[in-house]
């Protein structure tokens, strides 16, 4: 088998099929020979898991997740890749390339038929430019996903692994930790990358809870008031609480101190039971 990760390899098999890097689409192609098979290791892959991939390239995570998984579907839109695709992993037969958008497929459908009665692991090195809707797309929809492992830019890494009360934390970081237990795993620094993009990433890993931590009575309200509570972190989760569900200021400083609250709180210093308490007070109200 080639060495996906070699640049003179890279260039030659995307020459042949006459493929240049589409910035647009978020290509930078790892290089650095560690990463792809410490990332499918601590992916939860086995004979029974089908890892579910977003953007192949050239294949070279693809390769590594194929050698430890039952099987392997992965999404690439751009179709230029598709005849790459075949060459570099034709020695696979667990592989199947689903040439959409990760975004726009039907994954109920396809996961139904593709992998019925097998655990999901998505392990992937993500298009930087819709990191947060592809992270939130698989924790979201209750799809049958057991982790999630993804390369991300080093910021994103820090705010969708930061604890939900500190600094870093935003709305995201609080709909991360609603539905998994997440940790960074390792830095990979720019120079990883054919070409190298201007940030330096991480690998994070999200393992989904069989329940979440906290019980709200209406979950898309819960996500409304963390949306809200984040929207102007400047201000107090007073004001912006009150201006992002349009609900009157007195009604909300009523809701923070039921929840034992300061009235000059920010979002930033609120936990999830925080959050929680303040849902369903101003659900009550
Ligand atoms: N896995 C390869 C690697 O690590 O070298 C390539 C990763 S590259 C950062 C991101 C890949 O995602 C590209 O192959 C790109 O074409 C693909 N991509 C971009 N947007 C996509 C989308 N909406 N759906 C599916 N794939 C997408």
């Amino acid at each position: 088998m080639k060495n996906l990760s070699d640049i003179n390899v890279i260039k030659s098999v995307m020459g042949r099929h006459g493929v240049t890097f589409n910035k647009g689409l978020g290509q930078n192609f790892l290089i650095d020979p560690n990463v792809c098979p410490d990332m499918a290791d601590n992916a939860d892959l086995d004979e029974n898991t089908c890892a579910v991939e977003i953007g192949p390239g050239v294949g070279v995570l693809t390769a590594e997740l194929a050698k430890r998984a039952g099987k392997v579907l992965s999404f690439e839109l751009d179709d230029r890749l598709l005849p790459v695709l075949d060459e570099t992993l034709a020695e696979f037969d667990n592989v199947e390339i689903i040439n959409q958008d990760i975004l726009k497929a039907d994954l109920p459908k396809i996961f139904e038929e593709k992998c019925k009665d097998m655990d999901i692991a998505v392990c992937a090195n993500l298009p930087y430019y819709i990191t947060s809707p592809i992270v939130m797309l698989f924790l979201e929809n209750k799809l049958p996903v057991k982790s999630i492992t993804v390369m991300v830019q080093k910021e994103a890494a820090d705010r969708l692994c930061a604890e939900v009360g500190s600094r870093d934390g935003g709305a995201v970081t609080v709909a991360v930790s609603y539905y998994a237990h997440s940790e960074e795993l390792f830095f990979v620094p720019r120079e990883s990358f054919l070409p190298p993009p201007k940030v330096n990433s991480a690998v994070i890993k999200l393992t989904l809870r069989d329940k979440p931590p906290v019980d709200v009575p209406d979950e898309e309200f819960f996500f409304k008031v963390v949306k809200a509570a984040f929207s102007q972190r400047r201000k107090t989760a007073e004001n912006s609480i009150s201006a992002g569900l349009g609900v009157p200021k007195a009604q909300v400083a009523e809701a923070l101190e039921k929840a034992g609250l300061e009235k000059t709180v920010r979002a930033e210093k609120l936990t999830m039971e925080n959050f929680a308490d303040i849902t369903r007070i101003l659900a009550e109200i």
